[in-house]
């Protein structure tokens, strides 16, 4: 029977099944198994956790994964890598599903049967959103591991007061602690993208904000950084303007990104209240 052990390297396991990446999936392969354990203890995975990992491709993140002793649910979107992934599920003797098919539309909390963990090196074309999707959606992680583009990572991680600081980094602050954990150079990757890249590590905080208080953080993000560089009693104009921004606790001088996660969940409370209030 083989093993995990007797496994070809991924090279050769790429070449024996007449693979390429391809750019449409954003495929950047980590073929160095270093790297990939590496990721791998960053997400401080323990014996029996389930892990659901996006975009397996060759594998080589899957094998870290599956090393910790997690049960890893590979979700892979490139039916090509489908006889090469079965390879690897039937090497991991029970530790791996294969589940075909885009994790933009996967019920993660079907898949992975309760409680689990997400770790990924990311297709850069649907990172963010795959992103929001685990932050606001119906379905929690117990933690996420992600490789995004610097930028992106950057921007998931930036404090208040500068050029970084927008929605991206409201949202996930406010319902993660949100660390940049490794950067990884772009040659590290088969083939090179355009720009570095960087691992990002979030653990959603106790008590994350309800529903309908995501909704309204999402609203007022987008109308505050959707003009930046006005001041909030212009840029949330339509949402209650001037007096939003007082019921808030803010400065309705103030612009955007000198306003803190705290003053953007005061910001969301008060347009809720307001939205509620009888005509
Ligand atoms: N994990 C592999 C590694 O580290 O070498 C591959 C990473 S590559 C950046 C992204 C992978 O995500 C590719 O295998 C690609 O086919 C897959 N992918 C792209 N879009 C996807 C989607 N919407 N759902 C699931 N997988 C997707």
């Amino acid at each position: 029977m083989t093993t995990l052990a007797d496994l070809p390297p991924l090279r050769e396991a790429l070449a024996a099944h007449g693979l390429m990446a391809r750019k449409s999936f954003g495929q950047h392969f980590l073929l160095d198994l270093n790297i990939t354990r590496k990721i791998a203890r960053l997400a401080a995975l323990a014996q029996g956790d389930t892990v659901i990992e996006v975009g397996p491709g060759p594998g080589g993140l899957t094998r870290a994964l599956i090393e910790t002793g997690a049960h890893v649910v590979a979700i892979e979107k490139d039916e090509r890598f489908r006889p090469l992934l079965e390879d690897l599920a039937a090497a991991a003797a029970g530790a791996l599903t294969i589940v075909m098919g885009d994790a933009l539309l996967a019920d993660e909390a079907a898949l992975a049967g309760g409680e689990a963990h997400v770790v990924s090196n990311l297709p850069y074309n649907v990172g963010t959103p795959l992103l929001v999707k685990w932050l606001t959606g119906a379905w929690t992680p117990a933690s996420l591991t992600l490789m995004f583009q610097k930028e992106v990572a950057d921007r998931i991680v930036a404090p208040p007061g500068g050029g970084a600081y927008g929605r991206l980094a409201v949202i996930a602050q406010a319902t993660c602690e949100a660390r940049a954990v490794m950067d990884v150079p772009a040659r590290a990757f088969t083939p090179p993208p355009k720009v570095d890249s960087a691992v990002v590590r979030l653990t959603p905080r106790p008590g994350r904000p309800a529903p309908d208080r995501l909704d309204a953080l999402q609203r007022v993000t987008a109308a505050a950084f959707g003009q930046r560089r006005k001041m909030l009693r212009a840029s949330l104009k339509a949402l209650g303007g001037e007096a939003l921004a007082r019921a808030a606790g803010l400065d309705p001088q103030a612009r955007a990104e000198t306003v803190d996660i705290p003053g953007f969940l005061r910001l969301a409370d008060a347009w809720l209240q307001l939205r509620n209030r009888p005509a």
